[in-house]
């Protein structure tokens, strides 16, 4: 527990798009009468969004990082640091620079990408789901001459859903814009059935537009494993698709603290009561992309959490205001 009297201390881990978002309103509404830290691996926030961008080299990455210390101006203290175990019946989160103690806990660690996950996928992938990894992408699109490029996604769940028909509508714009679309075949494969539905339906209108663009789209297609070699993507019940260029998801899951620790138990994260986003320990809380939330794992979805949560535990600790229900608005 914090020593002072009366002064909570209110730990963050993550300075992604929900924990940045949780610090930056904690400290505002708080002030200095209570203590807000926020922890993060990286110096650097990183705003994931602007991948595609950066793969079409639309962005560089100094347009897309922001130093996390800044966050300092707002009443929070920057703790560089990697989480290493969380320990609920002392209050306390181990670090790779020591243990620090909480009254209350947000953990906004968003979800891991694990390429190591689909046998061949390190060998063979391109992805824009990590900063360096969306920097080789330019660098392969640039080079790239002509043939196939398959885009596809995993099993399971992973950052921003809709982002894989972006990259495809990205990819055919690029390539118009250089003049040679007509040597450049792409095509999409998702583990996802054919929607069908109203026209409105996003689902059903991302297909449309792929379809427009000339993408060809294979549905029901679940990865097994990549063919270096052969440059085939294997699919389980003998489907296979070729490639000259692959552009993948890798899977993702929850960060392998949370497992070791305890709070995560599903690949699709940490369980949370829904109204309150509270885990099944006191006084911590889960949001963004490793909270296991009916919504989709997207900045927008962690944004509005993290001030929701901020909000009502400024309530708590003030005693002013009313609380507000977690009310998210989300496809
Ligand atoms: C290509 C792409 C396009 C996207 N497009 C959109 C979009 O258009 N709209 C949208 O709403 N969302 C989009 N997203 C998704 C969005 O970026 C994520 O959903 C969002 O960043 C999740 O926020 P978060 O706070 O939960 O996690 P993150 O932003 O992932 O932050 C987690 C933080 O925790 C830190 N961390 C993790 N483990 C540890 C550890 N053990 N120790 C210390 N630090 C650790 C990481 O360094 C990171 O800073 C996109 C993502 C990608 C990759």
């Amino acid at each position: 527990m914090h020593p002072a009297n009366g002064r909570k201390q209110i730990v963050i881990l993550g300075g992604g798009s929900g924990g940045i978002v949780a610090a930056a309103h904690l400290g505002r509404s708080l002030g200095n009468k209570h203590d807000v830290i926020l922890v993060d691996r990286r110096e650097d926030h990183v705003f994931m969004p602007a991948f595609l961008f950066l793969m079409v080299g639309q962005r560089n990455p100094a347009d897309i990082t922001r130093k996390l210390k800044k966050v300092e101006k707002r009443n929070v203290k920057f703790v560089q640091a990697e989480v290493i175990g969380i320990d609920p019946d002392h209050q306390e989160v181990g670090l790779s620079t020591g243990k620090i103690p909480y009254d209350y806990l947000i953990v906004s660690l968003g979800l891991q990408t694990r390429p190591d996950m689909v046998p061949g996928f390190q060998e063979s992938a391109h992805h824009a789901w990590e900063l360096d990894a969306a920097m080789r992408v330019r660098s392969a699109i640039e080079s790239f001459k002509g043939g196939r490029i398959l885009v596809g996604v995993p099993l399971g769940p992973y950052r921003c859903p809709p982002a894989p028909y972006e990259a495809q509508w990205m990819l055919d714009t690029y390539f118009k814009q250089r003049g040679m679309r007509d040597r450049v075949s792409i095509e999409y494969f998702t583990r996802e059935p054919e929607p069908a539905g109203e026209a409105h339906d996003p689902v059903v209108w991302m297909d449309a537009e792929s379809k427009r663009r000339n993408i060809r789209q294979h549905y029901e297609f679940i990865v097994h494993s990549i063919n270096p070699e052969r440059k085939m993507v294997m699919g389980l019940y003998g489907y296979a698709l070729s490639y000259d260029l692959l552009f993948m998801v890798p899977p993702h899951r929850p960060a392998q603290v949370l497992y070791d620790c305890g709070l995560a138990d599903a690949e699709t994260g940490i369980r949370v009561e829904y109204d309150t986003l509270e885990t099944k320990w006191e006084n911590v809380y889960a949001i963004g992309d490793c909270a296991d939330m009916p919504a989709s794992k997207a900045g927008g979805v962690a944004h509005q959490e993290a001030d929701i949560l901020a909000h009502n535990l400024k309530v708590k600790l003030t005693g002013q205001g009313e609380p507000k229900p977690v009310w998210l608005h989300t496809i």
